[in-house]
């Protein structure tokens, strides 16, 4: 019965704007719109807070803005406070991608619109788009990075490497991680690459919660188990923080700093990559990212259907349309051209 159940479910709202009572009929342009952040524990995150803050205020709606330090039971409450203070969208950044599915039940019950916000949201037809960076695309751009970091700064190869994942409960992390071994793998098999830990799984790899410190230990015992009598050339790293912890693991082992991929252009990997600590970053302009939901809530509010989407996902249960923007690469290189427009991170550049 269950599985009968999500099956007309999933040919029952496939269609976009057919899957919420508020898209169809749209609502007050000054209606209340809620914002779900899983944690501001990366710089993406507080600039989250604060984007929406301002892009939603000032498109006229009433913002209620909440983040929930990458606990689950708080981020469902969070959202069910949402629900009851009428907000028309809630937009959803999940801590968990399968751990919404009945909150986001009572959201659609009662005719509220969810965006998913740079993660994929699983396992619910609660959901009604996903805007995004692609995230199998952020992590062959991570892949390559190393890659051309390694050919650059390493000599001719063979290289020594290890390999790091972002937090498992999130969609985008072993996304990521995928995207990257398309492009590690074939140099892993033609000996280009040598994993020296033989830690290649994504389980191996992931970093629990995302979190620095666990990565820094990770990256230590890697070190003092494989590297005493080797040099470790590079290492994939799924974000800037993680990336950060792993070269202040390898400076205080003795190593020399290894080619380390990021993503998010974090300030301070900002300023790494201009002084030659940190290889490279991917720039993911969360101010574009909340300029795109605003935009798709502005659809949403006249009651008119969303635009085609770029591509779709399938969650488990429904095919999610997904709105994608691309990210890019950067490196010292590059730095200033790509930042040109960001008088913060420019600012950074001396
Ligand atoms: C985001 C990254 C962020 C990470 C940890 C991911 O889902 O895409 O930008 O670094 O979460 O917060």
């Amino acid at each position: 019965l269950v599985a009968v159940a999500s099956l007309a479910a999933c040919g029952g709202s496939s269609g976009r704007g057919e899957s919420s009572a508020s898209s169809e009929k749209g609502f007050a342009a000054d209606a209340a719109i809620g914002v779900s952040l899983p944690w501001l524990g990366t710089q993406n995150w507080k600039e989250a807070e604060t984007m929406f803050e301002d892009q939603l205020s000032e498109a006229g709606f009433k913002p209620l803005i909440q983040a929930a330090d990458n606990k689950v039971p708080q981020q469902q409450q969070q959202i069910e406070a949402m629900i009851e203070q009428g907000a028309k969208v809630i937009v959803v950044g999940p801590i968990d991608g399968t751990q919404l599915g009945s909150v986001l039940g009572k959201a659609k019950e009662a005719g509220v619109a969810v965006i998913g916000y740079d993660r994929l949201i699983e396992n619910t037809d609660g959901i009604d788009a996903v805007v995004q960076f692609g995230s199998i695309k952020t992590g062959e751009l991570q892949g390559q990075a190393l890659l051309d970091g390694l050919a650059e700064k390493k000599g001719s190869g063979p290289y020594n490497i290890e390999l790091f994942g972002g937090g498992p409960a999130d969609p985008n992390a072993p996304n990521f991680f995928k995207g990257a071994m398309t492009v590690l793998q074939p140099k892993i098999d033609d000996g280009t690459l040598t994993v020296v830990s033989g830690q290649t799984d994504f389980t191996q790899a992931a970093t629990p919660d995302w979190d620095n410190s666990k990565a820094q230990q990770r990256m230590d015992s890697l070190l003092s188990g494989n590297y005493s009598d080797k040099k470790i050339d590079g290492v994939l790293s799924p974000n800037d923080g993680i990336a950060r912890a792993i070269i202040t693991a390898c400076e205080q082992a003795g190593q020399d700093i290894p080619v380390v991929s990021g993503l998010d252009a974090e300030n301070e990997s900002v300023t790494w990559i201009w002084e030659g600590k940190q290889w490279s970053t991917i720039a993911k302009p969360t101010d574009a990212l909340v300029a795109k939901s605003v935009e798709l809530i502005k659809v949403l509010q006249t009651g008119e259907e969303l635009p085609a989407a770029d591509d779709k996902a399938d969650n488990g249960v429904i095919d999610v349309p997904l709105y994608e923007l691309d990210p890019v690469v950067v490196t010292k290189a590059n730095e200033k051209e790509v930042f040109a427009d960001d008088a913060e991170r420019m600012a950074l550049l001396k």
